[in-house]
């Protein structure tokens, strides 16, 4: 928004409105809390020298406001709420004020030195009083209000909200509308024109019953502005439109205006809403678009809505710290309330419709600053805990990579050698480890183990499904193979003798590598001395199930890999409180995968692609979903369609694979593919993770527009593990794909980017879906959106990690309200993450 978004239009006004929130927080400091207000000068200096820069006129007022900064942090504390009183009545006369700091202006202004003659005798303005201002907790209760006792609400608009969950003053404030429209200019009806939206103020001349051609009822008003006339048709009325309209009534209408016979000027269902003199809440100004089509409430609600705002909204607390409104010259609550809904004349709508104005700057601000500020105070605590320190010297790094055989990639080097750095010291490592599927992070985090291991350390590696855990654990024996090191798989029968011995060997300690799925969580399961914990694909495990396997050792170091890479920011709002390490760059000799769409009837063309390849030696996967909610069904359409496969592709043998088989008999089906006896894997998603046969070069995804995008790129991950040109074929049934299925195919198409996906995926998803941790479509945040706000995410975590350094504690007297308020925060952001 530009600066133009202030009454008065004043340059440099934006910069002096920053100075609200810093004074209304003065204003409620008593006592000893004024003594410490030193730094209000400087803040008051700093938006002044902004404003200047801006653009702002010299001007008395702006000279007495100076040099009340200057001498303010001088002040003895009895004087300091004066100071602030006069400061505000000065700024009052720069721009325009919010209700609460009026209040305070009047007190601070000064009494006019000469009276006019013939002037009532005036009663000078008594000095400020050192009245106590109202405390954070009668405020904050005042917020709390239920709507039911706001004086005066009327019953429809408060339903509505109430509806809406929003039963409480605050509630409702939060109640954000969904449009806004200006109706700063409201034109002549001479002047509307067809075609385009417009709004209009007419009186009721007569109001018919019709029935449409198809006889279907509709009802036509006519109405006039003077001599020019204005149609409104509206078609199927519900019985209170008939109501709406009194012959000689003046009404206001918006809509869509359009030419009918004859030449007059028409609207379809129009907005109406009868106007009342001195009705600021819908008329003149830019007004706010609530809920749906339901437009005879509208103007209630509005008007509801400006007297929250009006009578309310200056109660609010402002709970972010003081320093912060002012460096990040941010609205307080109580104007970004107010300008949320009603926002200044001269705003651009098409940046309150994206919400990018300062209200909204302002209140995303403060949903991200809380998330990360619970998160920085958490990896603090963690860090003032004691850890274990490995022995992570260069010659045993080296003794780890020298059992891999391969030399790692530079992004490997580069994020094993952050690892180690971390493992050495005697600090708890929580880390995560991003990387796109095939990059080569098992084999880091396995090089890793071994530091622990050398160290006398038990490593336990735990991955989301059972044949992860036991490819890890074929993949960890070879790597391990001379070393002398035992590993153990721990699986999910804790019967048998194999699993009893397993189980044994973790628990004397003979065995130093575990890999498991979440059975290591069980309780039978315990370890001798475990230091190191690998969490690999973390979003299938809750944070919950990190800390349970934590707890079988003595804070032992963490490091989290997630399955496909997740956007920046979302990795820093969610898992902000670990360090992050990413290997950016596959191995080598890997070929781009060639990835295209076919249309469910063109399925032909891939099961030939897949043919070709077979004979060529090579293998092939094809993937069917499979969903709980229409398991059976999936399990049918996967079954047969595996049967089709074997007469199709003869004399190539085909198995299928699924999720209801037993482990052994899995296991039996995927080493048959790993030895190239199956050439043919006909899945449903337990392949989702993992597996790792290079000969495969073929990947068909049946029903491809069921499947989430990180979801394809996993599969596709599948194949191009080996140097061979390699194809990923998405048969979709178009017919059933939505716009979002649509587009995540041509993302898939695109890029292989998994960088590049993740991002996409947040855009077409929203963050709740894709962490897994939330129902669909419900939100994680209320405002801020992560694709959108990336910006305002680095501000606020800037400036929260600066505050969980500077003020750990939170005791600091400015910042009282936002320890209050951290709390309440934390759960509503249900930060699970955060425990
Ligand atoms: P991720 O766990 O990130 O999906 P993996 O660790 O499973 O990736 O690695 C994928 C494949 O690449 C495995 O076969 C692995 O042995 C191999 N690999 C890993 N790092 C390298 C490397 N630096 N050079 C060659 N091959 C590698
Ligand atoms: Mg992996």
């Amino acid at each position: 928004m530009a600066q133009r978004d202030l009454p008065g239009s004043l340059p440099g006004a934006r910069e002096l409105m920053a100075l609200f929130a810093p004074l209304r927080f003065a204003a409620r400091q008593e006592g000893a809390g004024l003594e410490r207000l030193a730094g209000l000068g400087d803040t008051v200096r700093g938006a002044i020298g902004l404003a200047r820069r801006a653009g702002a006129p010299e001007s008395p007022a702006l000279g007495r406001l100076a040099s009340e900064g200057e001498s303010f942090d001088r002040l003895p504390a009895a004087e300091r709420l004066a100071a602030v009183c006069r400061m505000a009545a000065e700024l009052g006369s720069l721009v325009a004020l919010p209700i609460d700091l009026s209040a305070l202006a009047r007190r601070g202004r000064i009494p006019a030195p000469a009276q006019p003659p013939g002037a009532s005798p005036s009663t000078p303005s008594p000095p400020p009083e050192p009245r106590r201002p109202e405390g954070r907790a009668a405020l904050r209760r005042r917020l709390a209000t239920p709507l039911a006792d706001v004086p005066g609400a009327h019953h429809a608009p408060r339903a509505l909200l109430e509806e809406r969950g929003r039963t409480t003053v605050e509630g409702a404030l939060e109640f954000w509308p969904k449009g806004w429209q200006d109706r700063t200019q409201v034109k002549r009806v001479a002047d509307l024109r067809a075609g385009e939206p417009g709004i209009a103020v007419v009186t009721v001349r007569t109001v018919r019953q019709q029935r449409m051609r198809s006889g279907k009822p509709m009802l036509k008003v006519a109405t006039a502005e003077g001599a020019s006339r204005l149609e409104l048709v509206f078609f199927n009325p519900p019985p209170w439109r008939h109501k709406q309209f009194q012959v000689g009534e003046t009404i206001l209408v918006s809509g869509e205006v359009t030419e009918g016979y004859g030449g007059v000027r028409q609207m379809a269902q129009p907005e109406v809403e009868q106007v009342a003199e001195g009705d600021s809440a819908n008329f003149g100004r830019i007004v706010p678009i609530y809920v749906g089509p339901a437009d005879h409430q509208h103007p209630a609600l509005r008007k509801l809505m400006k007297r929250l705002v009006d009578d309310w909204a200056p109660s609010a607390v402002d709970d972010l710290p003081p320093e912060v409104l002012a460096r990040r010259r941010l609205l307080g609550r109580a104007e970004a309330l107010a300008q949320a809904h009603f926002p200044p004349p001269g705003t651009d709508l098409v940046a309150a419709a994206a919400r990018a104005t300062e209200p909204f700057r302002r209140l995303v601000f403060e949903e991200l600053f809380f998330l990360q500020l619970a998160l920085a105070l958490k990896r603090r605590g963690v860090r003032r805990e004691p850890g274990i320190a490995f022995d992570a010297s260069p010659a045993r790094r080296a003794a780890a990579r020298a059992l891999l055989p391969f030399t790692f990639t530079g992004a490997q080097e580069r994020a094993f050698a952050e690892i180690a750095a971390d493992m050495g010291r005697a600090e708890p490592m929580n880390r995560l480890l991003q990387g796109d599927v095939g990059s080569g992070k098992t084999a880091v985090a396995f090089a890793a183990a071994m530091l622990a291991v050398r160290s006398g350390w038990q490593a336990a590696i735990m991955a989301p499904t059972e044949i992860l855990a036991e490819q890890h654990a074929r993949t960890l024996r070879a790597w391990l193979e001379g070393s002398g090191v035992e590993l153990a798989l721990v699986g999910a029968q804790a019967r048998g003798r194999e699993q009893r011995d397993a189980r044994d060997a973790l628990s004397s300690g003979r065995a130093r590598i575990a890999v498991g799925t979440h059975a290591l969580l069980e309780e039978g399961v315990s370890f001798a001395r475990l230091g190191f914990v690998v969490v690999d694909e973390q979003h299938r495990f809750g944070v919950m199930q990190r800390a349970r396997l934590m707890e079988k050792g003595v804070r032992p170091d963490v490091l989290v890999m997630t399955a496909t890479p997740i956007p920046r920011t979302l990795a820093l709002a969610f898992y902000g409180d670990l360090d992050q390490s990413k290997i950016d760059e596959l191995p080598p000799g890997r070929t781009p995968v060639e990835t295209r769409v076919f249309g469910d009837t063109q399925r032909k063309k891939a099961h030939e692609a897949a043919r070709r390849e077979l004979a060529s030696g090579r293998q092939a996967y094809v993937v069917y979903p499979l969903v709980e909610e229409s398991e059976k069904t999936d399990l049918a359409d996967a079954t047969s369609g595996a049967e089709e496969l074997r007469r199709i592709l003869a004399p190539h043998p085909v198995a299928l694979l699924h999720g209801q088989m037993k482990a052994e008999e899995k296991e039996a089906i995927m080493a048959r593919f790993r030895s190239g006896e199956t050439r043919v894997l006909v899945a449903t998603t337990v392949i989702e993770v993992g597996v790792d046969v290079p000969n495969a070069t073929v990947m068909i995804v049946e029903h491809a527009e069921r499947f989430g995008l990180s979801q394809l790129h996993q599969l596709r991950g599948r194949v191009g593990r080996g140097g061979a040109r390699s194809q990923c074929l998405l048969v979709a049934h178009f017919a059933r794909a939505g716009d979002e299925a649509r587009e995540r195919l041509r993302t898939m198409v695109r890029t292989q980017d998994g960088f590049e996906i993740a991002r996409a995926d947040l855009r077409i998803r929203g963050p709740g879906e894709m962490l897994g941790t939330r129902q669909a479509g419900q939100p994680i945040f209320d405002v801020a959106d992560l694709y959108r706000d990336e910006a305002i995410l680095d501000e606020a975590r800037e400036d929260a990690f600066r505050l969980a350094e500077e003020d750990p504690g939170l005791e600091r007297p400015e910042h009282a309200a936002t320890a209050e308020a951290l709390e309440r925060w934390a759960s509503r952001l249900s930060l699970a993450r955060v425990g």
